[in-house]
């Protein structure tokens, strides 16, 4: 086998290009064959971008033209106590980040929950969509396709769920506009976040439809799905989970973690994450779910560009009698537990702080958990922006962790 600084000059005379590198070498030593050249032609350093410790054949699935690894400081906050359908344990959590102060605050809303005895979260929703857009003469030939899709989704449903055993067609919802024919299909896809299924599912379904209607496939994504944009239509029907965490915290938990009063609170909570976002014409009516996201969704193997989509979510918080009651509700949160990044090393140790790592038994139910997991940290993650902004002392915080 060539050494890597042959291969790498092979590629900077020319004779072979970047992504060739891995038909010629085994995947470490393409990766290093392509830092070398990154060092000719840019006079980067990459010393720690070489030093990571997963096999490199690990992430052929998943990454092309590889250097090596981006490592992010991963940190842990809980326990929290979480009472799911699927979810029923104490979890710790994974989080990868590089905004300090991050997980201090998911850690410290966790404790909030812990002391009132644990989170609730529910599924409350599941299904993943894709939505392929055809092209059709006038608006007299879509209400053709329409009716005949209504009419034959027994077919639909055979040939979408012939493509993979994990992959269960639930229901099509058409749209029409114009010449053009959207159909919303919706699926389960097990304990995958289901996308790469679901596209395949829908080639095959986009098949049937132009054998069987006037009606010509233009792409098998028609941006009504609606996958990694903000949209509407997610935060209305949902997509992947839709999943809600809740917690009462005693007036007493309250004071003693967050220095502040139920009432303080629920005002932030309805002047900045209500009428706030509503003025600001918002899709996601929360303080930073974003943030829990995008951190557990690195640590834990999930598309991070899904922070999009998980974004869509409602806090709400009411000042009762005796205590705070405090809710997260998130209409479209596609995660899951098998497929994409969940099988890399990293990413996997951290499913399995979870338990969750891999299919669950039955099918569905760890993709389940991992939802009302994060549902929980992201209602952690709110009461305790909320709390520091109703106590004042967001600021100090930060000082105190030094950023
Ligand atoms: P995937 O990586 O395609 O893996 C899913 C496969 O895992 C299934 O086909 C199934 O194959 C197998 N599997 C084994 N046990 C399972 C279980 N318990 N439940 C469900 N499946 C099980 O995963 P994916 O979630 O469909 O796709 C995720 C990837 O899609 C991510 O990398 C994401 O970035 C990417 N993505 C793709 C698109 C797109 O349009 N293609 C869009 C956005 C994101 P068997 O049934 O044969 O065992």
């Amino acid at each position: 086998m060539p050494s890597a600084q042959e291969l790498a000059d092979r590629v900077e005379s020319g004779d072979l290009r970047l992504y060739e590198l891995q038909d010629h070498a085994d995947p470490k030593t393409a990766a290093e064959a392509r830092r070398l050249l990154l060092k000719e032609e840019t006079d980067a350093d990459l010393d720690t971008v070489a030093d990571f410790s997963f096999p490199a054949e690990r992430a052929d699935p998943n990454i092309e033209n590889m250097i090596g690894a981006a490592q992010i400081p991963m940190g842990v906050a809980g326990p929290v106590p979480v009472d799911g359908s699927a979810a029923d344990d104490d979890f710790y959590v994974p989080l990868a980040t590089t905004e300090g102060a991050l997980v201090a605050s998911v850690n410290r809303g966790m404790a909030a929950i812990r002391d009132a005895g644990g989170a609730n979260a529910e599924v409350l929703k599941y299904g993943i969509t894709r939505a392929p857009v055809f092209s059709v003469a006038d608006v007299k030939e879509a209400a053709d396709v329409v009716e005949w899709v209504e009419d034959n989704e027994d077919q639909i449903e055979e040939v979408a769920n012939a493509t993979d055993p994990h992959i269960e067609y639930q229901e099509v919802t058409p749209y029409v506009v114009g010449d053009n024919v959207y159909l919303r299909l919706h699926y389960d896809t097990g304990d995958a976040m289901g996308m790469n299924m679901v596209t395949i599912a829908s080639r095959s379904v986009a098949e049937l439809i132009e054998d069987e209607t006037p009606a010509s496939l233009v792409a098998v994504s028609g941006n009504l799905c609606n996958d990694k944009k903000p949209a509407a239509i997610n935060a209305v029907e949902g997509r992947g989970y839709t999943v809600a965490a809740d917690v009462f915290l005693p007036s007493d938990v309250v004071e003693d973690r967050f220095g502040t009063t139920a009432e303080a609170i629920a005002e932030v909570n309805t002047r900045k994450n209500l009428v706030g976002s509503a003025k600001a014409g918002a899709l996601g009516f929360n303080a930073h779910v974003a943030n829990i996201l995008g951190a557990a969704f690195l640590a834990l193997g999930q598309d991070e560009a899904h922070v999009v989509d998980g974004s869509n979510a409602i806090t709400s918080v009411e000042a009762r009698d005796d205590g705070l009651y405090a809710s997260v509700t998130f209409s479209s949160l596609p995660v899951g537990t098998v497929g994409g990044g969940t099988g890399l090393p990293t990413q996997s140790e951290a499913l399995d702080v979870l338990g969750l790592a891999g299919g669950g038994d039955p099918v569905g139910t760890n993709g389940d958990a991992l939802a009302e997991v994060i549902a929980s940290a992201g209602l952690a993650g709110e009461l305790s922006l909320l709390g520091a902004l109703a106590g004042r002392h967001l600021a100090s915080a930060h000082e105190e962790h030094g950023r």
